[in-house]
């Protein structure tokens, strides 16, 4: 049966050499619902103009609008307006707490072995990073972690699902680990859970939560940073100039108040807006039935990627604790890069291959580059069945070919 979100997803009745297209990718972005397209032309055809500044009719409707989407966006998150900095991605959310906290010399920061390159990178520049071991599954080493916990660590990083795995990570549990073992600003990267689960942030016990829009249906160009408000107030602003600052003289200047002093410059007003379309998108859906869609195709996914023959799953085997994703292995030779080209080419299905700018755990896990199908609300089993036959199909001709190394 046909997902009945689909419809909403004008780009997923487009066809390529005659046939639907099925979007695996999600991982990486979401589409875009026509609600969430609707309001960005919008913003385009009836306003376009900048937000903060003026005084006129225009920049004072662009600005509701612009701040009506960030306390929506809070909302979601069980958050204050003024507790969500406005930024483009996670990454920048991710680098600017890295690069704008107080930390000592050579601080000690505790990640984990399944971080996105976005955290890895920023947070190895600002201290000395050490991350927790995975087991050969993915699962993070609790005992590794309370180990790295005793180091007292100034900052701990923590991915609240991974991008490689699928795997949700209990936060709760680590989140009260941390606070028990010592004071360690708590970062969550919840750039994969968002999209799948809600949180109220504050419940959570999080110092910092950074995720990004346009993996939840919303338009590129939006990442959001949670803090809590004592933190935003002590936190560096990485970028200085129009928009963060109240006064400027010959001398010196004064900041405005958070969130804005860390939003220097003109924003994406367009989809910031949009964003808002999209938290409107998620908060209409049937909360049980999407749970109920989402494990359906879980299943299928993982299922799939068991029974598969010259596939090796990365991740857990179980379907719990995890989102629809599963990355896959392929025999020795087989070059995943193509397989992912052929599929898309041959058979309408777009799914991401390489290292998933995570390349520390694809190295400890799978060795070489990985193949990657992350399916989302609007993807339905069927789908997946499709893929797991065009995988097998392509393999059937590729690995012997490979194998005896033709071209
Ligand atoms: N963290 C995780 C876990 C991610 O999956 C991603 C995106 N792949 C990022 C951070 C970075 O997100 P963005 O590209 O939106 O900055």
């Amino acid at each position: 049966m046909k997902s009945p979100y689909r419809q909403d997803f004008p780009a997923l009745s487009r066809q390529i050499d005659g046939q639907v297209i099925s979007y695996l990718d999600n991982a990486a972005t979401t589409l875009k619902p026509r609600t969430v397209i609707r309001a960005v032309t919008q913003y385009y055809e009836n306003n376009g103009a900048n937000i903060h500044r003026g005084k006129h009719r225009l920049s004072e409707e662009a600005s509701d609008a612009y701040e009506n989407a960030r306390t929506t966006i809070a909302r979601y998150i069980g958050a204050a307006a003024n507790e969500v900095v406005l930024l483009r991605n996670t990454t920048e959310a991710l680098n600017l707490v890295a690069g704008g906290l107080e930390l000592e010399q050579g601080a000690r920061i505790v990640g984990t072995l399944d971080a996105h390159h976005s955290q890895i990178l920023p947070w190895r520049r600002a201290g000395q990073l050490e991350l927790t071991r995975t087991d050969a599954r993915g699962r993070l080493d609790r005992e590794h972690f309370r180990q790295l916990l005793r180091t007292r660590p100034q900052v701990v990083v923590l991915t609240h699902c991974s991008n490689v795995t699928g795997v949700i990570h209990p936060v709760e549990e680590l989140i009260a680990e941390v606070r028990a073992a010592g004071d360690a600003t708590i970062v969550l990267d919840s750039a994969q859970y968002l999209p799948h689960g809600r949180v109220n942030v504050h419940a959570l016990g999080a110092d910092f939560m950074a995720f990004s829009m346009h993996k939840m249906l919303g338009p590129s160009g939006v990442g959001c940073l949670f803090g809590r408000s004592e933190l935003l107030a002590g936190l560096r602003p990485a970028n200085l100039g129009g928009g963060m600052v109240d006064w400027v003289d010959l001398a010196g200047s004064v900041d405005r108040r958070v969130p804005y002093r860390f939003e220097a410059g003109t924003p994406d007003i367009a989809s910031v807006i949009g964003s808002a379309a999209a938290i409107d998108y998620l908060d209409g859906l049937d909360a049980r039935h999407w749970h109920e869609h989402a494990g359906h195709l879980c299943s299928a996914l993982v299922g799939g990627a068991l029974e598969a023959s010259g596939v090796r799953l990365i991740g857990p085997p179980d379907v719990r604790d995890r989102t629809a994703l599963v990355s896959l292995r392929l025999d020795e030779g087989v070059p995943t890069g193509d397989v992912a080209r052929m599929l898309s080419d041959s058979y309408g299905i777009m799914v991401r291959s390489g290292h998933m700018c995570s390349q520390p755990l694809v190295t400890e896990l799978a060795g070489d580059q990985i193949l990657r199908v992350a399916a989302y609300l609007y993807n339905d089993v069927a789908e997946i069945e499709n893929f797991y036959a065009a995988l097998s199909e392509l393999l059937s001709w590729m690995a012997p070919r490979t194998r005896t190394g033709a071209a």
